[in-house]
């Protein structure tokens, strides 16, 4: 069974996310639980932990089903003590609010180095950034996403989510999502059926698909090796279509939130349309 759907605003109260990916006959969706571009946000209510806790219910989506996406101003990596606490708590937070609202998974980039300290170095701070956060919490996997490898930004090669993979105790609660935009912006070649086989061989041997918690689903406008990070329509970008119907006729994608960041809202029900009819297509199709 495949789950997919889209990342869905929760303007008005998390549980409009629920009932917007019901909308659009999602099976899946990712949300932020707090305004992505600030710091602080006022603790989750009863109210709201209820409310979206009964519209996933009625709506058929399990915790499994759901991708939390954190915020983009934490960074696990980060070369200054202060500035790392800061991120370090920010993200127990968002832990926690995942705990609260009975989610088991929550998405993040790894981190910058901000060219203040090596590569190992940062991968070890988010290692131990992340054995600190999953220390205080139960039952939340942490997964790192795979970054186009923008700036100084890790994560754009497997061998970094395996480092900080390595660097985690309970590797019960760790986990990665791969977004094709960023895999393919960072130097792997999506562009047939034939590459994106070998890309996923590579995964499975670097990272491996026991860890694979979730997926970003979203074609490129960026150019191929690029590092730059410009998501587009599927089938519209320099990926095209093939990769995507490889992805949803392969069964070890299944079980596991597939999530469209793509460009326009607009078509989401039709790409979550055509990605599911893709599983009983035939590869030439
Ligand atoms: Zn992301
Ligand atoms: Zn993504």
């Amino acid at each position: 069974m495949k789950y997919i759907g889209a990342h869905i605003s929760a303007a008005g109260g998390l549980a409009n996310a629920a009932i917007r990916a019901a909308e659009i006959d999602a099976t899946a969706f990712a949300l932020f639980t707090k305004n992505q571009r600030q710091w602080r946000a006022a603790p989750l209510t009863a109210e709201v932990i209820d409310n979206f806790k009964a519209a996933c219910e009625k709506y058929h989506y399990q915790p499994g089903q759901i991708l939390p996406h954190d915020s983009y101003l934490i960074n696990l990596g980060h070369p200054v003590q202060e500035a790392l606490e800061k991120s370090r708590d920010a993200f127990l937070d968002e832990m926690q609010r995942c705990e609260q609202l009975g989610l088991t998974l929550l998405n993040f980039h790894p981190g910058s180095h901000l060219l203040q300290i090596s590569e190992d170095a940062c991968l070890a701070r988010i290692a131990e950034s992340l054995n600190i956060a999953l220390d205080k919490t139960r039952g939340v996997t942490a997964v790192i996403e795979n970054t186009a490898g923008q700036g100084s930004n890790l994560g754009f090669r497997f061998e970094h989510l395996a480092a900080i993979i390595e660097g985690v105790e309970d590797k019960s609660r760790v986990g990665v999502c791969i977004d094709t935009c960023h895999a393919f912006a960072a130097g792997y070649d999506l562009r047939s059926a034939e590459t994106t086989a070998d890309v996923f061989a590579e995964f499975d041997r670097v990272v491996g698909f026991q860890y694979l918690r979730g997926m970003h689903l979203n074609d490129a406008k960026s150019q191929f090796a690029s590092r730059v990070d410009r998501h587009h329509s599927l089938g519209e970008g320099n990926i095209g279509h093939d990769a995507f119907r490889w992805i949803m006729q392969d069964n070890r994608f299944d079980g596991i939130p597939l999530i469209l960041e793509t460009i326009n809202p607009d078509i989401w029900a039709e790409e979550i349309a055509w990605l599911k009819a893709q599983q009983h297509q035939e590869a030439a199709a």
